[in-house]
């Protein structure tokens, strides 16, 4: 019997052996449940209320496997820090692909399921705090309408995982459009075998890219479309301030999704080179350094499609390169659009430019919060740093700037507040709901969820959300997903 209504279909598994490794997941002691995402639940037209809480533990630690699923890891390599190795789900399997009402096709995948052949020296496992972190995280992304992948459920194992301590192990039901990285496409390249390449190229376009099918050259055109996907998921980023953290090439989406929510955290004060992440030593993956990275990676996903874009290698080459070349162009106009709409200015004037880098360069001088500066322009933050005078004088500049194209005031309002959000997943509040479930209790870790649910909307008596914390000389540190 179906009571959940479970639709799956799972084209993936359909592949070759080179794609994947057919591998369910090694039961766990006693899971409990910990957290479960009602709406999504709904969205994705499952009904989980006629189980109970057994059975839905069951479910979303892999001990119990709904019917029809076909459960496997997937092979992928990737550039880690700029160093390419052959990777795979080493602690993760996906259930399957599930369609929702409208036969929109969902992978269903459990991170934290125990060893597969791509574990390496790994345990297969996770921790729970990294979990709920990926939960916490990806759910206040999508809410920022961000394109991710989203958590249907941290379920706690009852099992000890070790790293440096010993931790509460869990395992983080994770719903993407699919999960195909750069990095499958350079794990089927490194193998060098072309059919198998075509093979990914068609799958991801089938899946992702339908408008392409009959395309006359399909790797050119995938190329150029992800590039343009990838181009407005970085500038999404850089519209909320978040960083990544690891965007190595394993870690990007050819659905253009924000995947892999392991050392990432939101700006705060703002500073272009800012880093969270303790692994990140030379600040590769620093904010202002996101773009140039996404550009990185592309060029890597150029790479693997070479020898599908033309017979003639060289030929291929050049149509690869001038692609990639171009990201530049598109990305600054998509930038400087996307930096007026967070000033709510209408049209172009030819000193946009100048007027959006000399509001960076006072919040860097200043040490003012990233996220609040734009509040303050919409009435909504009245720090003393914003009786600055330089400041003021900014604000005029601004102001004069408003009244061109003839943009009503409440015009520009309703275009600022649809792109600034007044809440963000503030580190020490992350922190702060993170420990206390650590100790077993997700209050914190509710509230601060329900919050990040309307981040475009000033919800009353949420100050001490929207405040940074303290400038301290101790610099925030998040780590891997481990
Ligand atoms: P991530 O840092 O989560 O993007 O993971 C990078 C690679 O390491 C992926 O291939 C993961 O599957 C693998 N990995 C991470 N943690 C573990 C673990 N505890 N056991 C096995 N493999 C892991
Ligand atoms: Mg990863």
């Amino acid at each position: 019997m179906n009571k959940v209504n479970w639709k799956f279909d799972n084209t993936y598994s359909k592949l070759s052996k080179s794609f994947r490794e057919l591998i369910k997941p090694t039961p766990v002691h006693n899971p409990k449940v910990l957290i479960f995402n009602h709406k999504l639940a709904e969205d994705l037209n499952l009904d989980f209320s006629k189980l109970n809480d057994e059975e839905l533990s069951n479910i979303f630690s892999g001990n119990d496997l709904p019917k029809d699923t076909i459960t496997l890891a997937q092979a992928y390599a990737g550039h880690q820090f700029g160093h390419f190795t052959m990777l795979g789900d080493g602690r993760a399997v996906l259930l399957g692909e599930h369609l929702d009402a409208k036969k929109n096709r969902y992978d269903i995948q459990l991170k934290g399921s125990g060893r597969t052949s791509f574990s390496r020296g790994g345990d297969g496992r996770a921790a729970l705090g990294p979990m709920l972190r990926e939960y916490l995280i990806s759910e206040a992304v999508h809410a920022l309408k961000i394109p991710t992948t989203r958590s249907l459920a941290v379920v706690k194992t009852g099992e000890k995982v070790v790293r440096e301590n010993l931790l509460e192990g869990a395992i983080l039901t994770r719903i993407a459009s699919s999960h195909i990285r750069v990095g499958t496409f350079q794990y089927i390249s490194a193998t060098q075998n072309i059919e198998n390449l075509n093979t990914l190229l068609e799958y991801t376009i089938n899946r992702h890219y339908p408008e392409l099918k009959s395309s006359k050259c399909k790797a050119y055109d995938l190329l150029n479309l992800v590039i343009e996907r990838q181009c407005s998921l970085v500038i999404d980023w850089m519209r909320v301030g978040f960083i990544h953290g690891v965007m190595n090439t394993d870690n990007m989406s050819i659905s253009g999704e924000t995947i892999d929510y392991g050392p990432c955290a939101f700006m705060d004060h703002y500073d272009p080179k800012t880093v969270f992440s303790s692994i990140d030593k030379f600040g590769r993956y620093a904010f202002s350094n996101q773009p140039a990275i996404t550009k990185w990676n592309l060029a890597r996903f150029a790479e693997c499609l070479i020898p599908l874009i033309d017979k003639n290698e060289e030929t291929a080459l050049k149509l690869a390169t001038d692609l990639i070349d171009n990201f530049q162009n598109i990305y600054e106009d998509k930038y400087l659009n996307m930096m007026r709409n967070k000033l709510g200015l209408f049209g172009e004037d030819i000193n946009d430019k100048k007027l959006i880098n000399n509001l960076f360069e006072w919040m860097k001088k200043n040490n003012a919060d990233y996220t609040n500066t734009f509040c303050n322009l919409m009435d909504i933050n009245f720090n003393e740093v914003y009786k600055n005078k330089d400041f003021v004088d900014w604000k005029n500049e601004w102001k004069k700037r408003s009244e061109l194209n003839n943009s009503k005031k409440f015009e520009q309002s309703k275009l600022m507040k649809a792109n600034n959000p007044v809440v963000i997943p503030r580190n020490h509040k992350v922190e702060e709901a993170l420990s206390a479930a650590d100790k077993g209790s997700l209050d914190k870790m509710k509230k601060l969820l329900n919050i990040l649910k309307n981040p475009y909307y000033n919800q009353n008596n949420i100050e001490e959300y929207q405040s940074p914390a303290l400038l301290s000389n101790e610099k925030y540190q998040t780590f891997c997903g481990t």
